[in-house]
């Protein structure tokens, strides 16, 4: 990964001290410490391979419950933010401007509505789809697009023609993410993006979402092959030490910690809108969260709401047959095992179930096919970090210790594809979350029964993961348990699964399901660089940088 894109803090040494403690983060396996905010939002990774955590998890403000109860989702969003980034680092009202730019392409006024489902069991969706892609991604994307250009317009100021600090975000999609990286990043000024897709690989919707932006910055690389090979070029360009003598690499894929941070927003605003939705908002009652989970990113959020005081009883993962965390509850072991049926070589085994290589059963909930989660290492850091603490050591001891024990696990995990952690940990992480694990056919169940009920809800398949865990839990706990499931995209993206679950119900048409944002889409101009077999890594690397000076070229 390149380090280039983060050179020194910009913060002035010598700011005024305000009641906010300065906020600095260390990577999950111990070889950084003390870096800003916008070092650990500009490099993504840190250099031992490890993920940017905060030192310290902030509490709350003594009277969060009340101050913070009435305040709109951009609101809420400062309140948390100015918890994990110092006001030396973003002034205050400069943090404010770039929070609501972030949320101003938000359809709904509420930003992530909160829908009752079912009512008699005090089930609600949280509906977080209502970004510009539709797509939960957007909530974290919008919000990164913003902070990206805000750190290089401050170290620009000033600067002409090829002094300017530029930065080259490579990325490679199934769909989701490319196409709200591109939103969130489309005309900023000093960022070039480029998404590779695997050609005809992703729903025709997602590459239609993608590769009708014709902003100047934004580049589409149709690659002739899988997503596998998409990655493998990605981290191939990000260890190439040519490209990075030339350009600045950033990345956007879910282990910023900028993405975690965003995303704790709509749980304290599902919380509020929750409370003013009951008879007697003064009686807290028991919440559960319930989240479709792949690179646990989305979940994590959730993690960090809870440890700053959010009164959730649970976090529910709700994995689909990619199921490495659901087996980890359950056993406390975390290996990739390879899929039942599967050929070793990949490609179609027997049973005509599609796969990759490396073992990543192809489901119906795309956005949720991993083999193993990255941000799942943030919660081990956590974990460790107790488990060490019941030695009754330092603080700083605690902290080696976890480093070195996420170390360890993670090598373990690269070189003999899993590790176990000791009971107690295992017991930890139970107290925190619960595990559930739904197929395929449940998911066409879940989005039919839904569809069949009174309030006709068309869920998408991976919002239907959560809300068949949900019904799980439901029949598990305490009838007065609130239960708020996430909702993590429109059903109109993911076409397929929506046809294959409801159309042979008479009464239903595709049509209806279509945004007007989505009608015609299909027949927009599109821009898109098509990469033939043979090119290669190399070959995409002689795209990249031709296309970046191309770009600038055109700019100056
Ligand atoms: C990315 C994604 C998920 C999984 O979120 P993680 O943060 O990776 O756990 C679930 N649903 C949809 C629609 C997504 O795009």
């Amino acid at each position: 990964m390149s380090d280039s894109a983060a050179q020194k803090p910009t913060v002035e040494a010598e700011q005024p001290l305000t009641h906010t403690p300065s906020q600095r983060y260390l990577s999950t396996r111990g070889g950084d410490y003390g870096l800003s905010f916008e070092e650990v939002v500009l490099k993504g990774l840190a250099q031992d391979g490890g993920l940017f955590i905060p030192e310290e998890i902030p509490s709350l403000p003594h009277d969060w419950q009340t101050s913070w109860k009435d305040l709109s989702f951009s609101e809420l969003a400062f309140e948390l933010l100015s918890l994990y980034i110092s006001p030396s680092e973003i002034p205050p009202a400069d943090l404010k401007s770039i929070i609501s730019k972030s949320y101003s392409t938000f359809r709904a006024g509420d930003t992530t509505p909160l829908v009752p489902l079912q009512a008699a069991d005090n089930l609600y969706l949280l509906e977080l789809f209502h970004g510009p892609t539709f797509a939960f991604k957007d909530v974290a994307l919008q919000l990164l697009g913003n902070l990206f250009e805000y750190f290089l317009v401050r170290r620009n100021k000033g600067k002409e023609g090829k002094e300017r600090h530029h930065l080259t975000v490579v990325g490679a999609t199934s769909g989701d993410t490319g196409s709200a990286a591109i939103y969130g990043l489309r005309g900023k000024k000093d960022v070039s993006l480029f998404i590779l897709h695997p050609n005809g690989k992703v729903s025709p919707i997602q590459e239609a979402q993608m590769t009708t932006v014709l902003d100047a910055n934004v580049h589409n690389l149709a690659v002739e092959g899988t997503f596998d090979d998409c990655q493998d070029t990605v981290k191939a360009l990000f260890s190439d030490p040519e490209i990075n003598s030339t350009l600045n690499l950033g990345a956007v894929n879910s282990i910023n910690w900028a993405r975690i941070l965003a995303q704790t927003t709509y749980y304290f605003h599902s919380y509020f809108s929750l409370l003013r939705s009951l008879p007697s908002p003064n009686i807290t009652p028991q919440i559960r969260f319930i989240v479709p989970t792949g690179n646990f990113g989305d979940i994590l959020a959730g993690y960090f709401a809870k440890r700053m005081g959010l009164p959730a009883e649970k976090l529910v993962i709700a994995t689909n047959e990619n199921d490495i965390l659901d087996r980890f509850w359950r056993t406390g072991q975390y290996s990739k095992k390879p899929v039942h049926g599967l050929k070793a070589e990949g490609g179609v085994p027997a049973d005509g179930v599609k796969a990759h290589v490396d073992g990543v059963k192809e489901t119906l909930s795309p956005a949720m096919d991993i083999l193993v989660s990255s941000n799942f290492e943030r919660l081990l850091w956590f974990l460790a970090y107790e488990f060490a603490a019941g030695a009754k050591m330092d603080e700083e001891w605690n902290k080696k210790q976890a480093g070195q024990e996420v170390e360890s696990w993670l090598k373990a995990l690269k070189t003999s594809g899993g590790f176990g952690v000791h009971t107690e940990i295992l017991d930890s992480a139970k107290r925190d979350f619960e595990s559930e694990r739904v197929s395929d056919a449940q998911t066409l169940e879940t989005i039919q029964k839904f569809y069949n009920a009174s309030q006709k809800y068309i869920l998408d398949p991976h919002s239907a993961i959560g809300v068949a865990a949900s019904l799980r839990s439901i029949a598990r706990t305490d009838k007065k348990t609130h239960h708020i499931s996430l909702a993590t995209a429109h059903p109109a993206k993911f076409a397929g699964a929506v046809m294959m679950a409801l159309s042979d119900d008479e009464a239903f048409s595709f049509d209806t399901v279509l945004p007007e944002e989505f009608v015609g889409l299909e027949k927009k101009e599109r821009r898109v660089i098509t990469v033939e077999k043979g090119v290669g890594w190399e070959g995409i690397r002689k795209i990249v940088t031709d296309e970046v000076e191309k770009e600038l070229a055109g700019s100056w």
